[in-house]
């Protein structure tokens, strides 16, 4: 299902004397372009006229209007928001690709669920690091790296493998690995994470604020505890160290036994029903059609929640707690 691969059995060589068309110079597009000229490539970026473009002249590079972009890079990485990549891409990139061209994306969304399916003669592939932009950069300049899914969408030339890798080596992800798998792999995760455990994660601490400050505790001391004080993020690089229940053994024997014996009684039954339900609108495509019909009617349901999200008392108790200074 996967195969990874390391710096030393990877090569720059597929890009060579290749134009590198940079498409965006937001999370990932300036970091990406950064470290592909770090790498001795020859990187253009395309940026309309609006606020990232100065940033992207003001690194140095040559900035075009998209479309010129497309039309000069051999290799055109698409580095803008996915929801309106199929737009941009239909318009400003689909009719400069030339045969042989290699289109490549940060993440599988749009050709996994066939919002953007580039002509036959193109190679596309995917390199998505699990990293944001700003890590990706910094891993690089000191010496390291972020690990990327790779995939290979479609192969015209069949050389669309190496250049994939050659890619993932540019911007460093072959020096912590490579994963070379499927873009329904990592779309499919990627949308799991984000639709299924972090959705779980909020609910679970906006629950427990919400008890406990019914209950009378003091909001900011509430919001302290659950993640202000960053003890969350210290079990979080634990769990990655050590293993998700060895770092239990960090914590006190009373907390232990709390958690496993408490953990089924708050969550289970119902959580792996909920959570195989989640993977089913993935993978059949129902959020996707969702998602897509939402930026189609100008994201009504996206803006309201995320308006009460904004307006909920935990805001307010974080502004107390950040003056409490502790
Ligand atoms: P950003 O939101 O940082 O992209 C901003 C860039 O997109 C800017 O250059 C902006 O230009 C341009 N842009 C925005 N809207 C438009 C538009 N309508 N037309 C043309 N250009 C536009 O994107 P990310 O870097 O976060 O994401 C890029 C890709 O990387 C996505 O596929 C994402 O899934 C993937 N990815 C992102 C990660 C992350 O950490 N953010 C991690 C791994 C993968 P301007 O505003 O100047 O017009």
């Amino acid at each position: 299902m996967y195969t990874v691969y390391r710096d030393d059995q990877t090569s720059l060589a597929p890009l060579g004397e290749r134009q590198i068309a940079v498409i965006g110079f937001g999370n990932q597009g300036s970091a990406q372009s950064l470290n592909m000229r770090d790498s001795g490539l020859n990187v253009i970026i395309g940026n309309r006229d609006d606020e990232y473009r100065p940033r992207a002249a003001a690194a140095g590079f040559e900035v075009v209007e998209i479309a010129e972009a497309a039309q000069r890079g051999d290799v055109v990485l698409l580095l803008i928001p996915d929801e309106v990549q199929r737009e941009v891409y239909l318009e400003q990139i689909a009719p400069y690709l030339a045969p042989g061209n290699c289109l490549d994306l940060a993440h599988g969304y749009n050709l996994h669920y066939g919002f953007i399916e580039p002509a036959p003669e193109v190679d596309v592939v995917m390199v998505a690091p699990r990293m944001i932009g700003r890590g990706v950069r910094e891993l690089f300049v000191q010496g390291r790296g972020a690990s990327a899914y790779c995939a290979v969408h479609q192969d015209a030339t069949g050389k669309a493998h190496d250049t994939m890798l050659a890619i993932a080596k540019a911007i460093g992800a072959t020096r912590a690995g490579a994963i070379v798998t499927t873009v329904a792999l990592e779309t499919e995760i990627d949308h799991f994470l984000e639709q299924a455990t972090w959705p779980g994660i909020f609910r679970v601490l906006v629950g427990s604020f919400e008890v406990l400050v019914e209950a009378g505790f003091p909001p900011e001391i509430v919001a302290l505890e659950l993640w202000g004080c960053k003890e969350a993020s210290e079990i979080l690089a634990a769990m990655a160290d050590d293993g998700l229940y060895k770092q239990m053994l960090l914590h006190s024997q009373t907390s232990q036994y709390g958690t496993m014996t408490r953990a089924p009684m708050v969550i289970e039954p119902e959580l792996k029903e909920r959570f195989r339900q989640r993977l089913r609108e993935i993978q059949t495509g129902v959020f996707a059609r969702e998602w897509e019909m939402e930026r189609l009617l100008g994201y009504p349901v996206f803006s309201k929640l995320r308006a009460e999200c904004f307006a909920h008392p935990l805001n307010a108790a974080e502004e107390k707690m950040r003056e409490l200074g502790v």
